[in-house]
């Protein structure tokens, strides 16, 4: 018997179709006089019907037993804490399908039967897809793994396999520089928070442009430890403005004796020159207090860009408990410094906190963290870009309008405080501070007082 989806003929209930009325119509099971049974066979759920007349979690569920205890036996008590974690995952169906994976099934064997911690490394050698990725986490948010950052653990990786493509000459420099070095420094500097994308591109960044100047380099005959001065320049001068982030590797090179006194300029930064006009931000701040139409955390995100000229990776970071609220006042928590927010923003801010919340309670056996923007992968947040192209395709101009932002902020806070705010360098905001003109209160005032 084949099954057919689509509405039964005789009773037009949607159920699997697995016989023909005389007139070639398909009709279902009971009406076929077919004694079918709908209900999980486990747990009576009549619903999402996987496999084997069993729902997608208990399908799960006896799958994992099955791998981790072998054929009808229990499962074994030190795999005990993986086994609930992943019966009691939020998408069981995720765990179904990962189960049935590449080199899952042989994973599942060895661990039944050694005595072994489940390791992060396990799970490293499968391959890396959203399905591995979610079952890190569930794993995590169980503490069956410790938790990590996965940005910080891929780029040595990352690393190692462009230096094995690397020419012999260029890895002798480039092995040491990389994880002396680069590694070193993004690591110490990680302990305790995780690795920003912007921080991981700049490393990555780093590393291919040691490598192109010692491939070039290496094409013209000229060793390190004779490039000139001049010969630097023509080679900054050749290639996109990108070739100046060498400047790491030569000034470690020149460190170690490995090459002359060579100095890289700096990229020169230019004054910011993307504003929106007073009347632009008016008008998208009341479309973000206003418009209901507008997604909740488009309205938020806008708000706190508009006002305060936050940077994405700050806003990203926020999760639901920088949200303080007395009752009286809701601030923002920024590092530890409160940023009160006026009486409509922090209407968006409460509302989008308990919306998260709620979604973070069904979320909750993959994340740790409730994120104020969660994204796709609940573990994590939105990333800077998608955030970015939503706020755009709602016709929000962040760019322009966080500038303008910034400049109002600028104006009356030391460039420090601005610097934490925002989420900026401290010289970055330095520079800004030198651009403001303006009282940001009477700022914010005028916005809010503006509205028709
Ligand atoms: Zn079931």
């Amino acid at each position: 018997m084949r099954e057919h989806p689509g509405a039964c003929a005789q009773c037009e209930q949607q159920r699997p179709l697995i016989g023909f009325t005389d007139a070639g119509n398909g009709i279902c099971g009971p009406c076929a006089g077919v004694d079918l049974t709908y209900a999980c066979r486990r747990c009576d759920t009549s619903h999402k019907i996987f496999r084997e007349q069993l729902c997608t979690r208990c399908f799960a569920t006896k799958q994992l037993a099955e791998a981790l205890g072998g054929d009808g036996t229990p499962v074994p008590a030190q795999r005990q804490d993986f086994h609930s974690a992943l019966s009691a995952a939020g998408h069981p169906r995720r765990v179904a399908y990962w189960l049935t994976g590449d080199g899952v099934p042989a994973l599942l064997s060895q661990l039944g039967s050694s005595d072994e911690e489940f390791t992060h490394q396990q799970l490293d050698d499968l391959p890396n897809t959203p399905t591995t990725r979610y079952i890190r986490d569930v794993l995590i948010a169980a503490s069956v793994l410790p938790p990590r950052d996965d940005r910080l653990e891929a780029l040595p990786r990352w690393a190692d396999a462009l230096l094995t493509q690397a020419l012999l000459p260029q890895r002798k420099f480039l092995t040491p520089f990389t994880h002396w070095y680069l590694l070193h420094r993004i690591r110490r500097a990680h302990r305790h928070r995780p690795l920003r994308a912007s921080t991981q591109h700049q490393m990555r960044s780093r590393l291919r442009r040691a490598l192109e100047l010692l491939n070039w380099l290496d094409e013209h005959g000229i060793p390190l430890g004779e490039l000139t001065q001049p010969e630097l320049e023509m080679w900054l001068e050749e290639g996109p403005e990108k070739r100046r982030e060498v400047r790491a590797f030569v000034t470690w090179a020149r460190g170690r004796g490995l090459a002359g006194e060579l100095v890289v300029p700096r990229v020169p930064v230019a004054a910011p020159s993307v504003f929106s006009t007073d009347k632009d931000q008016a008008e998208q701040l009341h479309r973000c207090l206003d418009d209901d139409a507008l997604p909740l955390d488009v309205r938020t995100a806008g708000a706190l860009t508009l006002l305060f000229g936050l940077q994405y990776t700050r806003l990203l970071e926020l999760t639901v408990h920088d949200i303080i609220d007395d009752d009286t006042v809701v601030a923002l928590n920024l590092n530890g410094h409160r940023l009160p927010l006026p009486p409509e923003v922090a209407q968006l801010a409460r509302a989008l906190r308990d919306q998260r919340q709620k979604r973070w309670h069904l979320d909750r056996t993959a994340s740790t963290t409730p994120w104020l923007f969660p994204g796709q992968e609940p573990a994590r947040a939105l990333g800077a870009t998608y955030l970015y192209l939503k706020l755009r395709r709602h016709g929000i101009a962040p760019l322009a309008s966080r500038n303008s932002a910034r400049l109002a902020l600028a104006t009356d806070l030391p460039a420090s405080v601005l610097a934490d705010f925002t989420g900026t360098s401290i010289s970055n905001s330095t520079r800004w501070t030198g651009y403001a003109k303006r009282d940001w209160l009477d700022y914010i005032a005028s916005r809010v007082q503006d509205r028709p």
